[in-house]
């Protein structure tokens, strides 16, 4: 007979409880959702932004975090200026079409690279988290850097993470980057939304379908790790155009067909947590 567990008494069980990280929800908002890409450049700043805004449009509260440190693009995208005001505790979101916003890029000029060590990434991004004034949300859309780094360490095992949606382009090279990052969300026990296929195809002034990056890779890479698979964006010039402009598509054209799209992801994230 295997001989029985004996009980964790109360004190044994609360020593092992202080030794496990605790996971801080960012106060002032009822969910934080991480939209990451393991590569550079698949579109994942473009995503967040445009989510954030659709997210809005469908009448959520909603926070842009921006946790690319290295390369923040929110400040850009939303064509904000402005520093954000400071009461010596807290610092105050900069409000812009109606969304709270936070970046790094917000307190340095827009031309300084940020050559920090972790530490100081991770201190950052404790203070985006812990030091902002985030009022009344109901979602936190956070742009991550990319890779499998610093940042999302320090989100994934000191902040309550509510889910993490990863973008990617159909290419070879970047699928094996989204798988890491799939294995890093798994690890450190986020869950994994979806994965989205963007720059997917280009419709061609023939109103034909090319698949110019490959065909299939996110969808297979989804159904391989058990994700889900939340859908395509093809590769179309007013997406960029708009983002350079400050006003990202979602903003400047809501009926646009590139809009309705992020607008189907906001409905796909409002009604899994709302
Ligand atoms: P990341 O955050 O992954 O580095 P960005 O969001 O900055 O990538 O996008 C990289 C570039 O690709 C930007 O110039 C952006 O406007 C453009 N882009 C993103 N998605 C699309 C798309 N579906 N079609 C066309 N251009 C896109």
């Amino acid at each position: 007979m295997p001989k029985e567990k004996p009980e964790l008494s109360d004190a044994m069980r609360a020593k092992i409880s202080k030794k496990t990280p605790q996971k801080n929800p960012i106060k002032g908002t009822k969910f934080t959702i991480a939209i990451s890409s393991a590569k550079g450049g698949v579109g994942k700043s473009t995503f967040a932004t445009n989510l954030a805004l659709a997210l809005k449009k469908i009448g959520c509260k909603v926070g842009l975090l921006d946790a690319d440190i290295y390369g923040p693009s929110v400040p850009k995208m939303l064509g904000i200026s402005e520093k954000p005001k400071s009461d010596g505790q807290k610092l105050e979101p900069i409000i812009k079409y109606d969304v709270q916003c936070m970046s790094i890029g917000f307190l340095t000029d827009q031309e300084t690279p940020m050559i920090w060590r972790g530490p100081m990434v991770t201190s950052a991004i404790k203070t985006f988290t812990q030091k902002v004034n985030w009022k009344d949300l109901d979602f936190i859309i956070v742009d991550m850097p990319p890779g499998t780094g610093d940042t999302q360490l320090t989100f994934s095992q000191e902040i309550k993470m509510d889910g993490a949606i990863i973008i990617s382009t159909p290419q070879e090279v970047a699928l094996l980057d989204v798988i890491r990052g799939i294995k890093m969300f798994d690890k450190l026990s986020v869950k994994i939304l979806g994965l989205v296929d963007n720059m997917s195809f280009f419709v061609g002034d023939d109103g034909k379908k090319y698949k110019i990056f490959g065909e299939g890779g996110v969808k297979k890479t989804a159904k391989d790790y058990q994700k889900e698979f939340l859908g395509e964006i093809p590769i179309n010039s007013e997406i960029g155009k708009f983002g350079d402009l400050g006003k990202p598509i979602v903003e400047s054209n809501p009926n646009h067909e590139i809009s309705k799209i992020y607008l189907n992801f906001a409905e796909k994230i409002k009604s899994t947590y709302l």
